[in-house]
């Protein structure tokens, strides 16, 4: 239901609390679980049913203090109901890359069954689980996290605003199709969301991503590309905001 991603340049402002500050700026879409995943210096993903003040608590703010980069999630359940398991973000078998999602994946049943039938023991009973799952398809054949972040997102139906995190690596992944995401350029790192609000404190100059881009966050701002990799150009706008 909402979405938050950053990546920081500098060390002082971690991640950690800009993905729960901007998760509490998204409360009103309503949800009824929530997580977050740090890439560096290996994946850890923390989830929990039920209030963000549950997730803040689950935390190991201490173990996480100085990370750079994540995602976050807070889940509106329309596959699965709300649990901790069924939370986001969703990791593969082997825990190389973990993926938020708001949507819906229309043929996640067909592509679950197929994955099965490979040997994937799937862990949740959600629609969203097929993409990271699918991403590891695709790495264990020898794509690179970006190659096979798209090809396992070619293979999806259905709505979908996406973010995905490689292990150890400094990176924001994202696309959306039918399900709202902005880009935030900040000062001190680039930011992600599915609505303003979530980041606007930090910055104001945003970048609104269009159906079928997908967009490689770096702390050194976002590149645009369409479903080929070519480059597209979105502009950069300034937003009026009353805190
Ligand atoms: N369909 C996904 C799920 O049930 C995502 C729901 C959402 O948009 O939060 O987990």
């Amino acid at each position: 239901c909402g979405i938050v991603g950053y990546v920081g340049k500098t060390t002082g402002v971690d991640a950690v609390d800009v993905i729960l500050d901007g998760l509490s700026r998204l409360e009103y879409r309503g949800y009824d679980s929530a997580g977050l995943a740090v890439p560096t210096p290996s994946i850890t993903v923390h989830k929990t049913e039920g209030e963000l003040s549950a997730l803040e608590n689950t935390v190991p703010r201490t173990d996480l203090e100085g990370a750079l980069t994540g995602i976050g999630h807070t889940r509106w359940s329309t596959h699965g109901p709300p649990s901790d398991v069924n939370a986001h973000p969703h990791r593969d078998e082997a825990g190389r890359v973990a993926v938020v999602h708001n949507g819906i994946i229309e043929n996640y049943q067909r592509l679950r069954d197929d994955l099965a039938d490979s040997g994937i023991a799937f862990q949740s009973e959600t629609d969203t689980e097929v993409i990271p799952q699918l991403i590891g398809h695709y790495l264990d054949r020898g794509a690179a996290p970006e190659e096979a972040f798209r090809l396992a997102i070619d293979q999806l139906e259905g709505s979908y605003a996406i973010a995905a995190v490689f292990d150890g690596s400094e990176t924001v992944y994202a696309t959306r199709q039918d399900s709202p995401l902005v880009v935030g350029l900040g000062e001190t790192g680039t930011y992600l969301a599915s609505d303003v609000p979530a980041f606007v404190e930090h910055t104001d100059r945003v970048c609104y991503l269009e159906d079928g881009d997908f967009v490689r966050l770096t702390a050194d701002g976002a590149v645009v590309t369409d479903a080929e990799g070519h480059p597209v150009d979105r502009p950069t706008e300034t937003v009026a905001w009353d805190p």
